[in-house]
C-alpha cells in the first residue's frame, strides 16, 4: 500500500505524537468503561450482547500493554493496540478493530510525530483494513457506516484549508450521523443480518463504537492543543 507522506515535517499547530496516541487511547479506554452497558444493550436487541464486554476488555488490555513501553512511537502504539485486540476480543471486535489499528501503526511507519494529513491516511488504511476483513459497504448497518462518513468529513474539512481541531470536529459529527443513520437500515453483514427486517429500528452497536472512537479522537486533539497554548514549550505532564 502506498502512502503519500507529505506532512511529517510538523508546525506547531499540527504536531501529532506519541502523546497524542496515548491520549486517544486513554480516551477510548474512559468511554468504553462508561459506555460498555450501553453498547452491550445495543448488541442486545440484534446481536449477542458481548460488543461493550469486547470494547472494554480490548481496552483494558491495550492500556495495560502500553503502559510499560515510553519509548514507542505512535504507528508502535497502535500496532501494539492492534495485535491486543487481535488476541484478547472476541466477536467481530477483535479481528475488525484490530486490523484498523494495524493499519492506522502501518500507515505511520515509525515517525515520532505526524501531521493531519498522515493521520488522514493512517485513517483511510484502517477503513480499507476494515472493508478488506468485513466485506462490509456503506449501508449494510456496520462501523463502515460511522468510518466512512468520518474519513470523508476529515478529509474534506482538510482540503477546505481547515485545521485539525476543526476536521477531528467534523470527522466526530459526521460518525454520529453515520451511527444514527443505522437506524432504519436493515443489516446485510455480521449477526444483526440473521435477524432479516427485525433488525430495522435498532443502531447498530459497530458504528456507535466507531463513533465513540471519534469522539475520543477529538478530545484527544483539543487536550493537545490546550496543553500546547497553556504549557509552551513545557514538558507535558507526568502520565497525560
Ligand atoms: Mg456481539
Amino acid at each position: 500500500m502506498v502512502h503519500v507522506v507529505s506532512d511529517t515535517q510538523p508546525t506547531i499547530d499540527a504536531a501529532l505524537d506519541g502523546t497524542t496516541v496515548r491520549r486517544w487511547i486513554r480516551e477510548s479506554a474512559d468511554v468504553f468503561s462508561s459506555q460498555r452497558d450501553y453498547l452491550t444493550q445495543l448488541d442486545a436487541a440484534i446481536g449477542d450482547a458481548d460488543h461493550g464486554v469486547n470494547m472494554h476488555r480490548g481496552f483494558t488490555a491495550v492500556m495495560a500493554r502500553i503502559t510499560g513501553v515510553e519509548e514507542a512511537t505512535p504507528g508502535q502504539l497502535l500496532r501494539i493496540a492492534g495485535r491486543t485486540f487481535v488476541s484478547t476480543v472476541g466477536g467481530a471486535a477483535g479481528p475488525l478493530y484490530g486490523t484498523a489499528f494495524l493499519q492506522a501503526g502501518e500507515a505511520l511507519g515509525d515517525h515520532e510525530t505526524f501531521g493531519p494529513r498522515l493521520l488522514g491516511d493512517a485513517l483511510r488504511a484502517s477503513l480499507e483494513g476494515v472493508q478488506r476483513v468485513g466485506a462490509a459497504s456503506v449501508g449494510d448497518k456496520t462501523m463502515v457506516d460511522a468510518l466512512t462518513p468520518a474519513l470523508s468529513a476529515y478529509e474534506l474539512e482538510l482540503r477546505m484549508g481547515g485545521s485539525l481541531e476543526t476536521a477531528a470536529s467534523g470527522a466526530r459529527e459526521a460518525a454520529a450521523e453515520g451511527m444514527r443513520g443505522t437506524i432504519p437500515l436493515q443489516a446485510r453483514k455480521g449477526r444483526a443480518s440473521y435477524l432479516g427486517p427485525r433488525s430495522v429500528g435498532h443502531q447498530d452497536p459497530g458504528a456507535t463504537s466507531t463513533a465513540l472512537m471519534f469522539a475520543a479522537l477529538e478530545q484527544a486533539v483539543l487536550a493537545d492543543r490546550s496543553q500546547r497554548f497553556a504549557g509552551g514549550a513545557r514538558r507535558p505532564v507526568s502520565g497525560s
